[in-house]
């Protein structure tokens, strides 16, 4: 389970020098299970008494996105990006519009799509990305589906 590794061992498994800010952010992404926008990140920290600045919140955002420690997703309808942490299995998660809680998505849906597109392309596939979209149980009631 990814949830008992501590931000200072996902920092130094992935070979990052061990940083107050990148303890800091991991940290909180590691006790939200939701995607975050930069804002909200440096938010939550700066409440928790933190003296990260913003451009360093980012910065730190940025630096994990490139590791893959988190993920950096466009959130439909809004012009921000969200991070959220790169799961060490491949997972593809849902993500709701509402309140921005993520749910894993358990197996694969491309897996059949993958092989055949190798096939048929003769590319050597190593990875693919898919994030679902919508509106959880309890978010629905507010913001109706477009389902006719
Ligand atoms: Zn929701
Ligand atoms: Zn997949």
């Amino acid at each position: 389970m990814t949830s008992t590794l501590t931000a200072e061992a996902i920092i130094r498994q992935y070979h990052l020098k061990l940083t107050a800010p990148r303890q800091q952010v991991l940290e909180l992404l590691l006790s939200r299970q939701e995607v975050l926008t930069a804002d909200e990140i440096y938010e939550a920290l700066t409440q928790k008494g933190s003296a990260l600045n913003f451009s360093t919140v980012y910065r730190t955002l940025e630096t994990f996105t490139k590791n893959k420690i988190t993920e950096k997703v466009q959130i439909p309808g809004s012009r921000k990006s969200g991070f959220l942490l790169f799961t060490m299995s491949h997972t593809h998660n849902l993500i709701c519009l509402g309140c921005h809680k993520v749910i894993p998505i358990h197996g694969c849906p491309l897996k059949a799509f993958n092989e055949e597109l190798a096939a048929e392309t003769n590319f050597d596939i190593v990875g693919h990305d898919l994030t679902v979209y919508g509106y959880c149980e309890k978010c629905r009631r507010t913001h109706p589906s477009r389902q006719k």
